[in-house]
């Protein structure tokens, strides 16, 4: 079987039994401060298993995209040194939410791994929970029974807490699990060592395949478990590792998953992919550097594709250090001078085509952003790699007592100047027998972080609670002015400023989100009183509003009123936002996609990926079409509640990697022009925008460019502006008819003119030159010239220097110059002055231009002085004479 038919067989079974297959949510999560990454299968239905969502299916199947390279599970360092963990990997897997149990999901694995997959069953393993004293939990006997029926007893295996028993973190459901194992060493092998004895051993050919997990507890705060009225199952299958028991390998590398990417690679290196080697082989290196280019691609394209660029700081940092992984091992093991690295993504993007769309959808763009780290990081990857080897030698020699200890500050110092993530010293120190001193790393790293975190430090108090409801109703969708009552308040001081935070029961204040910023306004009291909100934010998902004071009778109900006129401006440029979105799609293409965006009341910010300069003709077009969908005066459809499927079947435009909840806002302005999944304020109908402009186009990103516009106020401030300016220069140029004709005549003519004076100043010097040849002075043999002359410019002075040269032998002159006040001196020897009486324009110019307070030089028969007092060009000329004579 191929890797895909693999994929649609677990799907195809598990929707046979009666499972809804779901979509793999994106591998970057936004809004969960506990997780960066999708790590596991389970991750997407995490509020269902918390009673937090409601069960729309209670059979659920997936492939879901895992990223395990941070946090609680982090294999990083596992991969390519051995052939089964990955950084991105597929987890297939299916649930019962409050439906079926243990032996539906016993049954149905080995249905599926014996009869559909055809997998030999003396090569499986499974384990159940052996329970525990201390926790009060029973040995798994259900499990166990259930296995017995299909598993002989010696291929059952009963683990302890740590390796069966799941919980999701300190509270909440959790359960025993049983996982799978296959065991695929070679016969003679495995007659002279019982498998069993290596099921969760770390051994690379007894390999854990698929992990069942059964919730039947809810662990609570003071510790104790408490049975789960609905019990649910959890289970998650390695893709890659399937494949790799399936297609009989002994590497998930070896699988046609990964031989496309690993071949590529080892044709465009020149060197061959050797999966048997070991460490101390001489092609090992290799073989662990190709492995890890064709596992990090994975990982960094699906990152950025769901919309994690890499970035110099959390989630962003964590695929730049993937990134720079990669390109080391490219760099210095493969030997890829050049970037390469991002020559995989087409060829990902292709395998995926039809799994996750997500990336061939993007690839160029993805591409793009990986090439462009790949140039960035290779420019100093060079030096840190000579600064880290140096250094080595370097501590060998010098610090004989920390042998093999690498400095900590040199760790920071190379992360800090090059780049070099901290995991990456380790990896290459580790690679020559090293280790890093990382408590000297982490302290240097510290004092650092002290230095710029005193400047915004932030004190947070405690909240003050006046009413016991967390419940915030956001009113101002429909108003912008509700009554309501503070629920809390606290104060918080930034930068030694104090403010407060009040959360309202109700609230018209729009909290920061999607671009558009918060709301400001006021709340007034009833006695009068008047509180000023000079923003609003969202803190898990509350409605936070920052008042500088508080009001003296915080119990009492209150109008709370948004800034109408600002709000209203906002409202365009969130609508004209929407309408360029889709003028652009038609204009520049369907590639186009937002990368970020910013709308407040004076304008609109748009990021968005595309490769080239937004031409001046095509900004013209996208101003036309928006403008044309303002004059029609669209009113805005608002459906505060469509099923996210029904939405996307629409065809609206979603985000990539925005993780939408089950029911999504949809705001359309024509139904067939713009449609987009979006929680911000709108205009009520397109003729509020007024006008729209574009007033900046620039690029922000590796094919990311930006927009930036104005409209209704802002837009008719700056027309009316740049025709004030037009005006003036009318004014200017005495009223001409055309403008445009009447500068160019302008620059014509100054043109005209400056050939002109050129000529005449070129006329002029042809006379000097006569000049100056008849005044030559025979002394000793030589013709001298000392003389005064009046040019406006240097380049005019050298070229009479030259002509005279050509029409008087043994010729040593001085030319003294004023040029714009400023006194110059240059002189000129004949060639075979210079040879015969070692005279050298360049030293005779320096010390003549004592006399005028400077300094020069040049050629032996050419140089020029410049200086400062011009009272003594006279003595300087005098002083030349002395030269010879
Ligand atoms: P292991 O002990 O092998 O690291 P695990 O206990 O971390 O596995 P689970 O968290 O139970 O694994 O994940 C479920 C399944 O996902 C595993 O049975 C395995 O097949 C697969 N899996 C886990 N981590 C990885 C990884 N880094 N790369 C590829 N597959 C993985
Ligand atoms: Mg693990």
């Amino acid at each position: 079987m191929t890797a895909k038919e693999i994929r649609q067989a677990f799907l195809d079974f598990f929707a046979a039994k009666g499972h809804t297959i779901v979509p793999s949510a994106p591998i970057v999560i936004k809004n969960d401060p506990t997780l960066m990454f999708t790590n596991a299968g389970m991750n997407q239905f995490k509020d269902i298993f918390l009673g937090e969502a409601p069960v729309k299916y209670p059979r659920v199947a997936d492939t879901q995209r895992c990223l395990r390279v941070s946090g609680k599970h982090n294999d990083l360092e596992e991969v390519g040194i051995d052939t089964y963990h990955h950084t991105m990997f597929e987890m297939l897997g299916n649930w019962s939410f409050g439906d079926y149990f243990k032996k539906e999901a016993i049954d149905w694995s080995w249905e599926l791994l014996t009869q559909v997959y055809k997998l030999p069953k003396d090569r499986l393993y499974v384990t159940y929970f052996e329970g525990d004293a201390k926790e009060g939990l029973e040995k798994d006997t259900e499990t166990l029974n259930l296995w017995k029926q299909y598993v002989a007893e010696d291929h059952i295996i009963p683990g302890n807490k740590k390796d069966n028993f799941w919980e999701m973190g300190e509270t909440g459901p959790c359960g025993p699990c049983s996982e799978i194992h296959f065991d695929s060493r070679p016969d003679n092998e495995r007659a002279e060592v019982d498998g069993a004895t290596l099921v969760n051993a770390d051994h690379d050919q007894v390999i854990e395949i698929w992990n069942n997990v059964f919730m039947q507890f809810n662990r609570v705060k003071d510790g104790s478990l408490h049975p789960l009225p609905a019990k649910h199952v959890d289970t998650g299958m390695g893709f890659e590792r399937l494949v790799r028991v399936l297609q009989g390998k002994t590497s998930n590398y070896d699988t046609d998953v990964f031989q496309g990417l690993i071949q590529f690679i080892a044709d465009k290196s020149g060197k061959k992919y050797n999966s048997a080697a070991k460490p101390g082989d001489a092609d090992w290196n290799a073989a662990v550097a190709m492995r890890v280019l064709a596992d990090h691609i994975r990982a960094i394209s699906f990152a950025i594709a769901d919309g994690q660029l890499p970035a110099s700081n959390k989630a962003g940092y964590v695929i730049r250090r993937i990134l720079r992984r990669a390109i080391r091992y490219s760099y210095q093991t493969l030997g890829f001078k050049e970037p390469f690295f991002n020559e995989l993504v087409p060829l990902l993007a292709e395998q995926f085509k039809g799994v996750f769309d997500e990336l061939y959808s993007q690839k160029d763009f993805v591409q793009k952003v990986i090439k462009e780290e790949e140039v960035s990081f290779l420019k100093t990857l060079a030096q840190g790699i000579i600064y880290l080897e140096n250094n080595i030698v370097g501590e060998q020699v010098w610090n004989k007592e920390n042998k093999n200890i690498f400095p900590g500050k040199l760790a920071f110092e190379l992360s800090d100047t090059y780049g070099f993530p901290i995991d990456l010293t380790e990896l290459m120190t580790r690679e020559k027998g090293w280790t890093v001193d990382m408590a000297g790393y982490e302290a240097a790293l510290q004092e650092q972080k002290t230095r710029s975190r005193a400047a915004t430090a932030i004190d947070t108090g405690d909240w003050t609670v006046l009413k016991n409801d967390d419940s915030v109703e956001f009113t101002g969708y429909d108003e912008t002015e509700s009554i309501a009552h503070i629920i809390k308040y606290r104060k918080v001081t930034a930068k030694g400023k104090e403010q407060y935070q009040i959360v309202l029961d109700k609230t018209p204040f729009y909290a920061e989100s999607g671009g558009q910023v918060g709301d400001t306004g006021e709340l007034v009291f009833p006695d009068g009183e008047v509180i000023h909100i000079t923003d609003t934010k969202k803190e898990n998902g509350l409605i936070v509003h920052f008042a500088d004071s508080l009001p003296k009778n915080p119990n009492d109900a209150l109008t709370a009123i948004v800034d109408a006129e600002r709000r209203h401006n906002i409202e365009g440029n969130h609508s004209a936002t929407h309408l360029l979105h889709a003028a652009m799609k038609q204009v520049l293409g369907s590639h186009v996609n937002q990368k970020g965006s910013l709308v407040n009341g004076e304008y609109l910010r748009f990021d968005f990926s595309h490769f080239s300069k937004v031409t001046d003709e095509e900004i013209a077009q996208i101003e036309a079409i928006v403008n044309q969908k303002v004059r029609e005066n669209i009113q805005l459809k608002e459906e505060r509640s469509v099923a996210y499927q029904t939405a996307i079947a629409s065809g609206v435009t979603a985000l990539f990697g925005e993780k939408y909840g089950e029911y999504v806002r949809v705001i359309t302005f024509d139904d067939n022009f713009s449609k987009e999944l979006c929680g911000g304020t709108h205009v009520k109908a397109t003729g509020q925008i007024g006008f729209f402009k574009i007033v900046a186009e620039s690029a922000v990103a590796a094919g990311v460019r930006r927009i930036e516009a104005i409209t209704g106020i802002a837009a008719q401030t700056y027309i009316n502006d740049q025709n004030a300016l037009i005006h003036q220069l009318k004014e200017l140029l005495k009223n001409p008819k055309d403008i445009a004709k009447s500068v160019e005549t302008l620059l014509e003519e100054n043109t005209r003119l400056k050939k002109e004076i050129e000529k005449s100043v070129l006329e002029k010097s042809a006379g000097l030159k006569n000049e100056l040849a008849a005044k030559a002075e025979n002394i000793n043999g030589i013709n001298f010239i000392a003389q005064r002359v009046s040019l406006p410019n240097a380049d005019a002075v050298k070229n009479l220097a030259y002509q005279v040269k050509d029409i008087v032998e043994n010729l040593f002159m001085v030319l003294a110059t004023e040029i714009d006040g400023k006194p110059g001196l240059t002189v000129m020897v004949s060639e075979n002055l210079v040879k015969e009486k070692g005279l050298n324009a360049g030293n005779i110019v320096r010390e003549l231009a004592k006399e005028i307070q400077g300094g020069g030089g040049g050629q032996p028969f050419f140089a020029t002085a410049g200086g400062k007092d011009a009272s003594g060009l006279d003595r300087a000329l005098e002083k030349a004479r002395l030269v010879i004579s």
